[in-house]
């Protein structure tokens, strides 16, 4: 039986085994193990890649948001603004910094901070504003950053799943006065363990992340300020630099491919596809549709050999470690519509077209028998009644 896994990792670093294997030599030769020479040439290019000044790297994207927030000076008592529809560690980090987080619904066509709940969730507290590239899609950053302006409060980016995706022609993370990467594995741009990097214009900001992953110090055992261990190692800073060069590539496979599953999948009825904002770069770091009975068309479609995830079945406003907040179910509506319908289908560089069209034949063959099944049923279903957002 065909069988498309939801990543294929080992397929993604075959091809440049060789190149790997002789940059951990050169780490290892050099003993250039935490931080250094590999580390520092990656944040050049990185930088160079975002099209900003400044690239600190630091051990994941959680350390990444989390510094960024600290290098801004967030804070015990401040408020840190962001959405429901994330991946955990954008609030853990304004938890970790001592704020509260304060969440904006999304936007239900490109599931980004919809712009125009921001403003009324901004206090004389509000410290940082998170908007959160979501599945490769950058949020809308232009009346996003207006509205910050207006109040002069910062904006971090989490570009966590948006390495390479662009807005009115300039990329993530060259946006906000900090933007934050992660290379976990999976992502788009993956170390061989973790990693993570804050970007930015800002040369004082860019110093104090600097500073805050290690330890606070900007010269050795004189520390300024409390900090962390939050460096890159080594090994990960070679590994980057030689992924780093593929990136692009990549990108443009991941849009290959959605454009095949849009064209496949078009006629399909009941499945919403990912809606491109115009004038954006959707780098597609997921393949997110909607669907309703989602987590039955999960399981029907693993059982065919068709592996897909769910990015996120849980709102972070309703997740048991915030239950402090106080927040209940119907606060952030969209947020939670997707939460329930969200299904993110195979979707890296390595995927071959027949793969695709297997994913797409085998959705729709189970969509079809949901829909007879629902009609079938004397009582209608109410998730029979999504609309389709494209
Ligand atoms: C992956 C991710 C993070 C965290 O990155 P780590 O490197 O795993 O710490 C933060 N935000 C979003 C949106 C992510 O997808």
């Amino acid at each position: 039986m065909t069988q498309v896994p939801f990543l294929d990792l080992r397929r993604h670093h075959a091809p440049i085994r060789d190149e790997l294997m002789a940059a951990f030599e050169a780490v290892l030769d050099t003993s250039a193990f935490a931080g250094g020479p590999f580390v520092q040439q990656f944040e050049k290019d990185f930088a160079a890649y975002c099209g900003t000044r400044h690239c600190v790297a630091v051990g994941s994207g959680t350390d990444a948001l989390w510094l960024a927030l600290l290098a801004l000076g967030v804070g015990p008592g401040d408020e840190v603004i962001t959405v429901p529809m994330t991946f955990m560690a954008t609030a853990e980090a304004i938890t970790y910094a001592g704020a509260r987080p304060v969440f904006v619904d999304i936007d239900r066509d490109t599931y980004t901070m919809d712009p125009r709940l921001l403003k009324q969730a901004i206090t004389p507290r509000t410290r940082a504003i998170i908007p959160v590239h979501l599945y490769g899609q950058m949020a809308d950053m232009e009346p996003i950053l207006a509205i910050a302006r207006a109040h002069g409060i910062p904006v971090v980016e989490d570009a966590c799943q948006a390495h390479g995706a662009a807005y009115q022609g300039r990329r993530a993370g060259a946006w906000g006065d900090l933007g934050c990467f992660s290379f976990y594995p999976g992502k788009n741009l993956g170390a061989l363990g973790e990693g993570g990097a804050v970007v930015t214009n800002d040369e004082n900001l860019a110093r104090t992340v600097a500073m805050l992953r290690d330890h606070g110090q900007a010269r050795k055992y004189y520390h300024d300020r409390v900090g962390w261990n939050a460096r890159m190692d080594g090994l990960q800073g070679a590994a980057l630099q030689i992924k780093l060069k593929r990136l692009e590539a990549g990108n443009e496979a991941r849009r290959r491919h959605a454009a095949q599953y849009r064209a496949l999948l078009a006629d399909a009825g009941g499945v919403s596809l990912p809606v491109e904002r115009p004038g954006s770069r959707h780098v597609y770091h997921l393949f997110v549709v909607r669907v309703p009975d989602r987590d039955a068309v999960l399981r029907e479609l693993g059982e065919r050999g068709v592996h897909c995830g769910i990015h996120y079945p849980i709102p972070v406003h309703l997740q048991e470690a915030y239950r402090d907040l106080g927040l209940r179910v119907g606060m952030f509506p969209v947020s939670e519509q997707c939460a329930a319908e969200v299904l993110s289908l195979p979707m890296y560089p390595e995927l071959t077209e027949d793969q695709v069209e297997f994913v797409a034949q085998e959705l729709k063959r189970c969509l079809s028998r949901h829909a007879a099944t629902r009609s079938a049923a004397a009582v209608p279903q109410p998730t029979a009644q999504l609309v389709p957002c494209a």
